[in-house]
C-alpha cells in the first residue's frame, strides 16, 4: 500500500475516539448522505440523533482505484481506511447550519473554507489506543473501573477554575452528586491541559468542598459549535456511562454566535441519550458585596441588584488578564487558592498564548 492520507490533529483525535467507541453509534467518518442528514435533520440515519459531522479531509483529490489508504499522523502510520467514496460538501450551507455563521472570524469555519473540498468515508482500522499512556485519560480509567462515571456529574472544561465555575461546582456537590471534572484536550488549548489538571488537584487538596472530586482528561476537537458541540460531548460521556452532564449558558460557544442557553435547549429536542443534563444559569459577580450568584434564580447578599454593580465572569477576559500579569484585576474572579496557583505557575500560563 503506497497511498496515504495525512491527518491533522483534530482528525487524529476523532479517529482515536471512533476506534474506542466513544462516538457510538458512529463507527467511522461520516459519508455524504450522513452529512446531509445531520445538517438537515440532526440525525445520522432515520433514527440516530447526531449534530456535528465527523469529517475526514483527503487534503487532495485521491484516486479511488487504490482503495486502501494508510492514515498518517505526524509521519507515523496510525491506521488504514478502505475508502468507499470521495465527496464534496456545500461549505456555505454546512457552516451556516453547524456554526450558525459563514464568517471566517470563526476558527472552525475558517479552517473548513481553507481546506480542500475532498472528503472521504470508509471502513477504518486503527493500530492501537494512542492515548494509552495517559493515566488521566477517562477511557483508560473506565477500562479498569467501569463504575467510575455511573454516579458522577461531569463538568467539562479547558480552563483554569474561576468563581463562576466554583459556584456551579458547589451547587452540584451540595445536591449530593459526585463531581467529576473533565479537562478537554484539543488540537489547540488556551491553557496547557496538564496545568489545568494540576490546578484542580491543588483545589482538591486545599479546599474542603473539593476533597472528593475526581479529575480526568478526555480528547475532543475544539469546534466552537455551541449547542451541537454540547450534544457531541454528551454522546461521548454517555458512551462512558456517565450519569449527569453539566451544560452552562454558553457551552462551547464563540463570541455571541449562539443565543444564551441555546446549548441547553437543544437537549429538549434531542433526548435519546441516557445521560441526564444539569442546566446551570449564568453565574454573576456583585462588585459591591463580592458574592457570586446565578442570574434569575438567586440574589446576591446586598440585594442592590444594580446593573453597574453586576459583572459576568468571563473565562476569556480572565485569561487575558492573566497573560497581562494583571493580578490586581483578575483576583476578584478567582478564589485565593487559584490565585496562588496562578502566581506559582505564571510562567507556564504565559507560555500558552494559544
Ligand atoms: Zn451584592
Amino acid at each position: 500500500m503506497k497511498y496515504s492520507i495525512n491527518l491533522d490533529d483534530a482528525e487524529f483525535i476523532n479517529l482515536v475516539n471512533l476506534s474506542l467507541g466513544l462516538y457510538k453509534p458512529l463507527k467511522g467518518f461520516n459519508s455524504k448522505k450522513e452529512v446531509e442528514n445531520i445538517i438537515s435533520h440532526k440525525k445520522i440515519d432515520k433514527k440516530k440523533q447526531w449534530t456535528v459531522p465527523i469529517l475526514l479531509n483527503a487534503k487532495k483529490k485521491i484516486n479511488l482505484l487504490n482503495k486502501e489508504y494508510f492514515l498518517i499522523y505526524k509521519k507515523n502510520k496510525v491506521g488504514i481506511i478502505k475508502v468507499k467514496s470521495l465527496f464534496k460538501i456545500d461549505k456555505k450551507k454546512f457552516c451556516k447550519k453547524i456554526f450558525n455563521t459563514n464568517s471566517i472570524n470563526h476558527p472552525t469555519v475558517r479552517h473548513i473554507y481553507n481546506s480542500s473540498n475532498n472528503y472521504v468515508c470508509g471502513d477504518i482500522t486503527v493500530f492501537k489506543n494512542y492515548f494509552k499512556d495517559d493515566k488521566n485519560f477517562g477511557y483508560n480509567i473506565y477500562r479498569f473501573n467501569n463504575k467510575i462515571f455511573s454516579n458522577s456529574a461531569v463538568f467539562t472544561t479547558r480552563n483554569i477554575c474561576h468563581l463562576g465555575h466554583e459556584h456551579i461546582h458547589k451547587k452540584i456537590i451540595k445536591s449530593n452528586k459526585k463531581l467529576l471534572v473533565c479537562i478537554i484536550q484539543s488540537e489547540k488549548n488556551k491553557f496547557d491541559p496538564d496545568l489545568v489538571i494540576k490546578s484542580y488537584k491543588q483545589l482538591k487538596n486545599k479546599k474542603k468542598i473539593y476533597k472528593n472530586i475526581q479529575i480526568i482528561k478526555i480528547y475532543l476537537p475544539l469546534l466552537m459549535a455551541g449547542p451541537k458541540e454540547a450534544f457531541l460531548q454528551a454522546v461521548y460521556l454517555n458512551n462512558l456511562n456517565c450519569k449527569y452532564f453539566v451544560v452552562g449558558r454558553d457551552h462551547a460557544g464563540f463570541n455571541d454566535n449562539y443565543r444564551k442557553y441555546e446549548s441547553q435547549k437543544i437537549f429538549n429536542k434531542l433526548n435519546s441519550l441516557k445521560i441526564k443534563i444539569i442546566k446551570t444559569n449564568e453565574p454573576l459577580l456583585c462588585k459591591n458585596c463580592k458574592t457570586v450568584y446565578f442570574s434569575n434564580t438567586e440574589k446576591c447578599r446586598c440585594k442592590l441588584n444594580l446593573n453597574r454593580l453586576i459583572s459576568s465572569i468571563d473565562g476569556k477576559f480572565i485569561k487575558k488578564l492573566l497573560l497581562q500579569n494583571n493580578f490586581a484585576k483578575v483576583s476578584k474572579f478567582l478564589s485565593s487558592e487559584v490565585v496562588s496557583f496562578c502566581l506559582e505557575n505564571i510562567k507556564q500560563i504565559q507560555k500558552f498564548k494559544g
